[in-house]
């Protein structure tokens, strides 16, 4: 497959070796240039993807990075509500304009473009899989150094879409140690194989609760796992995140950009280094 078969609407079902009409691109992605593209995977849902996610987008902003946000769990939107975000995104002649965060960050959510937050988005799965692509074909994402996509969790319809028809650069995987302690990571990790893009990593979130008294790590969930399990699929490990009441407090203010995060910069700073990685070893 070469590389330009990635933004076909037929990649991965498409079985002709040479393609003789160059993939159609939008005027949209004609005025985009997105540098790496970043899928954001969980196997259930609760684990924190969300605010993961958009932690990561929010220190590779603060590391001077221009960073886009594509809220692709279409059904369960939550990131512009985590950003404080709201209102309409805009139209012109070229596409849509995505809105952006007090820090800049640019994001896309079909909750932006609906009467009311809380109103249900009722489509079937190959509805939900169109709007994902023409959230990559139709936006004008500008010029971004990384587009992060938060997937809804599991390995349904939108994920199968965005790694067969968007150029999905490589997949951060995010887990909790109590699903840890189950298998759906790994069904994540084997489709993520399927489609071939490089993971990143392993991001596990909630392992621990610091003792607000003492220095302890409380392990209410048990040994963390991640390291380990990371290991057992041969994949980067980025890293460890606590239960901290001041991130679900922010995400629900809308103000996740005010989080203190040390935690959340390194673990960013190692998938930057994983991103250059890919790029030297391929
Ligand atoms: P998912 O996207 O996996 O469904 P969310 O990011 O929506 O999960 O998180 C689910 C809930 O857990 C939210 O209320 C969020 O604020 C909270 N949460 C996520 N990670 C943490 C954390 N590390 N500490 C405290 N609360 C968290």
């Amino acid at each position: 497959m070469s590389e330009s078969c990635n933004s076909c609407s037929a990649a991965g079902t498409c079985t002709t070796d040479s393609c003789s009409s160059e993939p159609q691109v939008s005027e949209a992605q004609k005025a985009s240039h997105v540098g790496k593209v970043i899928a954001v995977m969980s196997g259930k849902g609760g684990v924190g993807k969300s605010s993961v996610t958009s932690m990561l987008a929010v220190s590779l902003r603060h590391q001077g990075y221009k960073v886009g946000v594509l809220d692709a769990d279409i059904t369960g939107p939550s990131i512009p509500k985590i950003f404080g975000v709201t209102g309409r995104v805009g139209v012109n002649n070229t596409g849509i304009l995505p809105l952006k965060s007090r820090a800049g960050i640019q994001i896309m959510s079909l909750n932006l473009m609906i009467e009311a937050e809380d109103d249900p988005v009722i489509l079937r799965g190959p509805m939900i899989a169109q709007l994902v692509k023409r959230f990559w074909t139709d936006v004008i994402w500008g010029e971004l150094d990384y587009l992060l996509i938060d997937l809804p969790p599991g390995t349904g319809d939108v994920p199968i879409t965005v790694f067969q028809t968007l150029p999905v650069d490589g997949v951060v995987i995010v887990t909790s140690p109590q699903v840890l302690a189950n298998m759906v990571v790994r069904k994540a990790i084997k489709m993520v194989r399927k489609y071939q893009p490089p993971i990143y990593g392993l991001i596990e979130n909630m392992a621990y609760v610091q003792c607000p008294d003492c220095t302890n790590r409380i392990e209410i969930f048990g040994k963390p796992k991640g390291q380990e399990e990371a290991k057992r699929n041969a994949i980067p490990y980025l890293g460890e995140l606590a239960i901290d009441p001041l991130l679900a407090e922010l995400s629900d203010a809308g103000k996740i950009e005010d989080y203190p995060a040390p935690a959340f910069d390194q673990i960013a700073k190692r998938l930057t280094e994983q991103v250059m990685l890919t790029v030297i070893s391929s």
